[in-house]
């Protein structure tokens, strides 16, 4: 909000401020086990935070990536994801999270892709409350952000992966997410039915690079073409699975 009022867009006359409720900026493991992180955790709890760290280590080093300490001290994670394209979505899809709403008839739960897709809150005035990660996370965890510098810069390409694989290296479950730049991130739904059940061999490898560049519908802009960002995401994908075998 604060970079958009430095655009001239204008800010409206009142603001509420949620930051005294403190339920909404805690993290704690439910009863099924799952993590629970209220929406206005700042980014720098989330990477540091000794059960993020414990169970979903990768969600903390994603956190991690974004902006700066002095914006993470103050951005929360919500607001990573109502942003529509933070860093923090890809890890998010990822790992198969849910969000909970406080709307006017009450709390209401979707999955974090149902927001994605539509790029607004249920309904106007909705607060979101939780992001809930289901847990144990079983399965192995990739986040990597590329950018054109090292830290403090934003994303040309934001790539995510959960992967489950049996000792003989079949794809037992697998979600592989993409984003960077004005992109919306998104799943990569056809190539994680291509690879799921599949045994992943050399060849298999080369032919799914070619398919993650072609679902990764990432557009360009004056810092990155569009190929180019679909080619790093289809080779960061494909090195992790490759790390696998
Ligand atoms: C210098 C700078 C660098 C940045 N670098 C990065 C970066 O590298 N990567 C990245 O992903 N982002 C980056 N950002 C963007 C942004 O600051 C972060 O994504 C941050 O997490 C936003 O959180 P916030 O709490 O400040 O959200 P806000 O900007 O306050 O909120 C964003 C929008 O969501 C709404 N909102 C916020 N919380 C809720 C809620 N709980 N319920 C309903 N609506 C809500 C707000 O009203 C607003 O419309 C950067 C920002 C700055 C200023």
């Amino acid at each position: 909000m604060q970079m958009q009022r430095e655009q001239g867009i204008a800010f409206p006359p009142h603001l509420i401020s949620l930051e005294r409720i403190r339920e909404l900026a805690d993290i704690e493991e439910t009863v099924d086990r799952s993590i629970r992180i209220g929406a206005l955790t700042d980014l720098e709890t989330c990477r540091t935070h000794s059960l993020i760290k414990r169970k979903c280590p990768v969600l903390g080093k994603a956190a991690g990536t974004i902006a700066s300490p002095a914006v993470r001290n103050r951005g929360t994670l919500g607001g990573n994801i109502l942003y529509g394209v933070g860093d923090a979505i890809p890890i998010l899809l990822a790992l198969d999270a849910r969000l909970s709403w406080f709307c006017e008839g009450g709390i209401q739960s979707e999955p974090l892709a149902g927001f994605v897709d539509r790029k607004e809150a249920p309904e106007e005035g909705a607060i979101l409350t939780d992001i809930i990660i289901p847990s144990p996370v079983k399965g192995r965890c990739f986040f990597h952000k590329v950018g054109r510098r090292e830290a403090f810069i934003p994303s040309v390409v934001t790539v995510a992966m959960y992967v489950e694989v049996t000792g003989s290296n079949t794809v037992k479950m697998i979600r592989m997410a993409v984003g960077g730049g004005v992109n919306t991130p998104m799943r990569l739904k056809e190539c994680e039915e291509m690879v799921s059940g599949k045994q992943l061999t050399d060849g298999f490898m080369s032919g799914l690079a070619s398919r993650i560049k072609k679902e990764s519908a990432l557009i360009g802009d004056v810092f990155a073409s569009a190929d180019y960002r679909r080619t790093v995401a289809a080779n960061l994908l494909v090195r992790e699975l490759q790390s696998v075998l």
